[in-house]
């Protein structure tokens, strides 16, 4: 499928125009980051490893009646999106404590929430993304009241499906971030949709039997090889065959590992 023009080049996904009007294709790279950037590394099979993650997480959610913007899966890296005006707050959902949250008041990582707790980021990379209320989010007017309700909705739901999913496979769902976006319909009438990814970079996925961490914070504190951890994710997912690993004996990506896998998908895909 024939990219248009770049429209925005982030940290770890890059933003093209799609073939059709209201559409976006969704370029994962391999660039990992941290700290707002201080801290960064190409890492070869991480796009591929969270494009294929995500796209089978948002295709999850679709199916228990979250809307997302993610249409289908294009290649190892790329995905196929409708176009959505981002809401400028990015939505933390909290089982565990762990991360920013242990450090700002003090708290032991590691101990369970009595329920999950949200919270509420302005997404601004030159403030360092600062904790706001949902007061400030409606007052400021980055989003409707009943459209902030429907929001937090959705993010308990995400939560209670993908804790329940991920514990299946002997994972433990510790936190994660959601990005939301409107979308308007033929008929102009505007919508709420999950957008964004959902991926290891952008949540805490621990062993629920060894506790080891699979996600982004082994980059982030070197606690381990990133691939690796990934990897063993997609493969509890079913995403990836057991036997087969992502990098070759080079550390180059397993390209036809990819390749053979979306045939496969292809195979069984109902048009
Ligand atoms: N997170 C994210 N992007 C951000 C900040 C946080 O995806 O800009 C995710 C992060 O991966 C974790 C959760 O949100 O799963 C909570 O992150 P936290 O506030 O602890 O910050 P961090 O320790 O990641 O800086």
């Amino acid at each position: 499928m024939a990219k248009g023009k770049q429209i925005y080049n982030g940290k770890a996904k890059t933003l093209f125009e799609g073939p059709d009007e209201g559409t976006i294709i969704q370029h994962f790279k391999d660039d990992a980051t941290a700290g707002n950037g201080l801290k960064h590394a190409i890492i070869p099979g991480k796009g591929a490893l969270n494009n294929r993650i995500s796209s089978h997480i948002l295709t999850q959610l679709e199916a228990i009646g979250i809307p997302t913007h993610f249409i289908r899966s294009l290649n190892m890296r790329e995905q196929l999106v409708r176009k959505v005006d981002i809401i400028p707050v990015e939505v933390v959902v909290r089982n565990i404590l762990a991360g920013t949250i242990c450090k700002k008041l003090g708290l032991e990582e590691g101990e369970k929430l009595p329920e999950a707790l949200l919270e509420f980021y302005y997404k601004k990379d030159e403030l360092n993304d600062p904790l706001i209320s949902a007061d400030h989010i409606v007052t400021l007017g980055w989003a409707e009241e009943y459209e902030l309700e429907e929001i937090v909705d959705y993010a308990l739901r995400i939560n209670d499906f993908l804790s329940g999913m991920f514990a299946a496979i002997g994972l433990r769902l510790v936190d994660f971030k959601l990005e939301f976006g409107r979308i308007e319909d033929e008929d102009g009438f505007v919508s709420i949709v999950l957008a964004d990814e959902f991926s290891p970079d952008n949540c805490r996925l621990w062993d629920m039997e060894t506790g080891e961490k699979m996600d982004k914070d082994r980059f982030r504190r070197d606690l381990g090889d990133l691939i690796d951890g990934y990897e063993v994710i997609a493969k509890k997912l079913g995403l990836i065959p057991q036997d087969c690993t992502v990098r070759k004996e080079n550390g180059d990506v397993d390209e036809k590992l990819f390749e053979r896998l979306s045939l496969i998908e292809n195979k069984y895909r109902v048009a």
